[in-house]
């Protein structure tokens, strides 16, 4: 399979991505948050655009899903007909594909479960992508996981991200072995923003964590960081995944161990939203 991230809203400072999940032989394509219709059509090719077999959201917010009708236009005056819209909720502008919990499609020899990960927004939804050829695996988070971070809890609390992260997501991507190979996908390119807040708050010595001390380096060398670690990583150096690391507790100030983990993941959204 391939993944092509389209950069979106960077001018505007939102750093958002869409992208373009395609099969091996580029004959099937879905695309994915499409909120900017230019920014995306200009970096389609003619072969791309008809490809595409769905626009797909990660979840109803407009800098992802706020470009499904000119983008349905734009495709259309290319040549390419197609109406399938799938989105957590009717939310999103003309969804007509709402996937419950653990649905699954097939894109070409590409498979895709649908995770449905309330609290960012309700309808947020993130899609696992594993092609049966290949066997290469990614996820498509929105604005659930970033790189070493989270979404805000908009729609939702502590205790619905615990879940979302470390419940819904974490069964659903085969056994620890694999999250290795699960890269992540994420929304808007928030990486540099979350490691300088990890390095301030949370992992102040490099002694702290081997595994984040390598996301900085790599962080601070790289403007993308997309489709650069896996789920594996996240577990090894995202906080709002480490919620029972004894730094992260003592770092929220609770280096009794004591609090329950939504306290613990309301701690650290806290902490990030003041940082
Ligand atoms: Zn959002």
């Amino acid at each position: 399979m391939h993944v092509k991230a389209i950069k979106m809203r960077w001018l505007t400072g939102g750093v958002n991505y869409s992208y373009l999940l395609s099969t091996q032989d580029k004959k099937k394509s879905w695309l994915i948050d499409p909120a900017e219709t230019l920014e995306v059509m200009r970096d389609l090719t003619s072969d791309e655009v008809g490809s595409i077999e769905a626009i797909v959201n990660t979840h109803h917010h407009y800098d992802h899903a706020g470009g499904n009708v000119t983008t349905l236009a734009a495709l259309k005056e290319k040549g390419n007909h197609l109406s399938r819209v799938i989105a957590g909720s009717q939310r999103s502008a003309i969804a007509n594909d709402i996937p419950d919990n653990l649905q699954e499609y097939t894109l070409g020899n590409i498979n895709i479960l649908c995770i449905r990960t309330p609290c960012h927004t309700q309808d947020s939804t993130c899609y696992y992508v594993r092609d049966t050829d290949t066997k290469e695996q990614a996820i498509f988070t929105g604005d659930t996981l970033f790189t070493g971070g989270c979404g805000r809890f908009f729609e939702g609390t502590g205790e619905e991200m615990d879940d979302a992260l470390n419940v819904r997501l974490m069964k659903n991507l085969g056994n620890s072995a694999n999250w290795e190979n699960v890269k992540v996908y994420p929304g808007h390119e928030y990486t540099l923003g979350n490691v300088k807040f990890i390095r301030e708050y949370i992992y102040l010595h490099k002694s702290d964590n081997e595994r984040f001390n390598k996301l900085e380096t790599f962080a601070k060398a790289n403007e993308v960081t997309t489709g650069q670690f896996t789920i594996a990583d996240e577990q090894a150096f995202n906080p709002f995944m480490r919620l029972d690391d004894p730094i992260v507790r003592r770092q929220v100030g609770d280096s009794q161990g004591s609090s329950a983990r939504s306290q613990i993941m309301d701690k650290l959204r806290q902490m990030k939203n003041n940082a």
